[in-house]
């Protein structure tokens, strides 16, 4: 078991902050329009912290996986597909 950062889509106000303060981890894709996590080896837990608690939205977690899981690529730890899409309809649904 290890610990990954995660966020929550549909919290996530996309304001940014995290990739401020730890860009290693943290990354807005273009393309899906969601922020993303890196896959690493280790995280730095001092930042990923930080990030924890300037999230202004409160969505970025600790989150404990299997070693298990075998190598993901890029973009790494993500939500389920069914969280993404319940993130993108509320995101749809939502004016900004
Ligand atoms: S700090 Fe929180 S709300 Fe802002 S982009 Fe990062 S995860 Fe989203």
């Amino acid at each position: 078991m290890r610990m990954i950062p995660v966020i929550d889509p549909g919290r996530c106000s996309e304001c940014r902050g995290c990739v401020e303060i730890a860009p290693e981890v943290f990354r807005f894709n273009d393309q899906t329009g969601l922020m993303e996590v890196a896959e690493l080896p280790e995280y730095p837990q001092e930042k990923v912290a930080e990030a924890i608690r300037f999230c202004p939205e409160d969505c970025i977690a600790w989150e404990q996986i299997d070693e298990g899981d075998g190598g993901r690529a890029w973009p790494g730890p993500q939500p389920t597909d069914d969280r993404r899409r319940a993130a993108i309809a509320v995101r749809a649904a939502v004016p900004r």
